[in-house]
């Protein structure tokens, strides 16, 4: 569904964002893994080399809070993949303090990660696709983005950042040909949801519909479609992958 294609996946090396990649790679596209730290990038990289050594996979670590090293990367992608038709802007933090614990300094770094840095890289990635004729850009959103939650504030209202500069840019950059949507997940088994507390998660769980938490597959099959020409009219959309869990 993406041979011939090139995709930079942030924040890929664990998670949703690398069921991605690898979801992407069995698809036939070429991919630039981002993570945080360059040694959490080479063990994801050689998981999937040993996975499948034709895989054309290269990885990277640049400071997500910096436009300037954003650019840097994502022209070194270009130089070495020879194009970037495609953007999945993943990587995310989680908190869950009460408002009355929640320092300022805490809300500034998960709005940065979670939503500053998804305009950086759209930015960057935004630029190269322009020239190409076209790409498709993709968030991660999060079903808190529609309901909110109860605790940890900064988390959902970076997801709401998310879904309005999902639908913005899709109306600014639609004359550019490229597309931009995202996917909203509910409870998806990763190390995100590992952390939250059982109390927690095991009530919520009873109330999803499916009555199951997620799979980082079932969240990656949205993405390669989304990302694939069968989504060639589609954009501005907020796809939920979520079993039709309402918190
Ligand atoms: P995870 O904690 O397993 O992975 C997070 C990824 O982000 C990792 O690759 C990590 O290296 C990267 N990352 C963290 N801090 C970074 C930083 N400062 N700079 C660059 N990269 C950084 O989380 P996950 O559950 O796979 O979450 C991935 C995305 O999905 C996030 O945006 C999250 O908000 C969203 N999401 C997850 C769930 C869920 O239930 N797991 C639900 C809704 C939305």
């Amino acid at each position: 569904m993406l041979k011939g294609k090139t995709a930079v996946v942030t924040g890929g090396t664990r998670g949703i964002g690398f069921a991605v990649v690898r979801k992407f790679l069995e698809n036939g596209a070429a991919v630039a893994l981002w993570g945080s730290r360059q040694e959490t990038v080479d063990g994801a990289l050689a998981k999937l080399r040993a996975e499948n050594p034709d895989w054309k996979v290269i990885g990277m670590s640049p400071d997500l809070g910096s436009l300037q090293e954003v650019e840097a990367a994502m022209n070194r992608v270009k130089e070495q993949l020879g194009r970037v038709d495609i953007l999945v802007n993943n990587a995310g933090i989680s908190a869950r303090e009460s408002l009355y614990d929640y320092k300022e300094e805490d809300f500034e770094k998960i709005t940065d990660l979670n939503l500053n840095a998804v305009f950086r890289c759209s930015k960057a990635a935004a630029v190269l696709m322009k020239e190409q004729g076209g790409g498709v850009i993709l968030n991660t959103s999060s079903m808190v983005s529609i309901y909110g939650q109860a605790a940890g504030v900064g988390y959902p209202a970076s997801k709401f950042g998310v879904n309005g500069l999902t639908k913005s840019l899709a109306r600014e950059l639609g004359r550019d040909h490229i597309r931009v949507n995202a996917v909203a997940p509910g409870v998806i088994r990763t190390d995100m949801v590992a952390a939250l507390p059982k109390e927690l998660i095991e009530p919520l769980i009873r109330t999803i519909p499916l009555g199951r938490v997620g799979e980082p597959e079932d969240v990656a099959n949205a993405f390669l479609f989304l990302a694939s020409d069968l989504a060639s009219y589609v954009t501005g959309e907020i796809l939920s992958v979520d079993g039709a869990a309402m918190t």
